[in-house]
């Protein structure tokens, strides 16, 4: 196991992201998930019920998180791991709704009814340029959970259309969440604005509202006739190590991953969990906060 400090998280426990064990049928170009699943070998979902069990035994308040791959590309897999979660959890779907000939629709409608008192939020992606294979956008207005748009705004996208993207969604219940490319996000540059040009074309276009975050991600927010937008940021790594006021220097952890083997990673970066060191984190209060609110 390698070398760590003592394990801190905010209250309720870091996010649990599982990595579900298939594949999407897209290769989007930002895609930092792909080539994991170029290989099969050892994916297991039973391991992963395992360890969704083991951490719900340890934070049993935690957010959950599913991706992939393509979560929605197996329902029966899906329902088999989201029954694992009790419902003291939120519940996430990062998925692009595959509605194609050998999944109907009527399937992921059904499967969303099933599970609205489990689901918290599907986030669907949908991007400026046409990486993804698209489902009818009328599929997104009948979902019957909360849903969010994605949208990954990659390299030169064409910013005089942020306006008619975003008015694409209107009516059909979505807030518009846009992703900055986190390769390039450092501790430094996390709230530094002046050479962000993706926030100055959102300024441009939209009216902007407020902005949130905590020391490892942010949200920008803003309003477009009637739609809630937001521009997040984050770091690519999640463990922050600090010195606390006991003295002591901590791994303060945001994110856990299940891996699609069901192996737990404290990090994105490859970092193996402790499990049991886990099992005796120390508790910060969640320091996400407001930071500016345009009235
Ligand atoms: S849909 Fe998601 S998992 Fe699939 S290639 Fe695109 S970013 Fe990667």
């Amino acid at each position: 196991m390698t070398q760590h400090n003592p394990y801190k998280t905010r209250e309720g426990g870091a996010t649990v992201t599982v990595f579900v064990p298939y594949d999407c049928r897209n290769n989007c170009p930002f895609c930092v998930n792909k080539a994991e699943y170029a290989d099969m070998t050892g994916f297991s979902l039973e391991k992963i019920c395992e360890s969704i069990v083991r951490m719900d035994r340890i934070t049993p308040y935690c957010d959950f998180v599913f991706t992939g791959g393509e979560p929605m590309a197996n329902l029966d897999s899906l329902q088999i791991m989201l029954d694992k979660v009790p419902n003291t959890h939120r519940v996430f779907i990062n998925t692009t709704l595959p509605a194609f000939s050998d999944q109907p629709a009527e399937d992921i409608l059904h499967f969303c009814e099933r599970n609205k008192d489990k689901i918290t939020c599907v986030n669907i992606s949908r991007h400026m340029q046409h990486y993804v294979e698209e489902s009818k956008d009328e599929l997104i207005a009948r979902l019957p959970v909360r849903h969010r748009i994605n949208c990954v705004l990659y390299q030169r996208y064409p910013a005089e259309q942020l306006p008619a993207f975003v008015e694409r969604w209107k009516g059909k219940g979505v807030s518009v969440q846009f992703r900055y490319d986190y390769t390039d996000t450092t501790p430094e540059n996390l709230y530094r604005t002046e050479d962000d040009v993706i926030l100055h074309d959102l300024k441009r276009y939209f009216t902007y509202k407020g902005l949130d975050g905590c020391r490892m991600r942010n949200g920008y927010h803003f309003e477009y006739n009637g739609i809630e937008i937001t521009y997040h940021r984050t770091l690519p790594y999640s463990t922050i190590v600090e010195t606390g006021e006991d003295g002591v220097t901590y791994d303060i952890l945001y994110d856990i991953i299940i891996k699609q083997n069901g192996d737990i990673h404290s990090d994105w970066t490859g970092v193996p969990l402790d499990v049991e060191a886990y099992e005796k984190v120390v508790f910060e209060p969640d320091d996400q906060v407001w930071i500016e609110v345009v009235e």
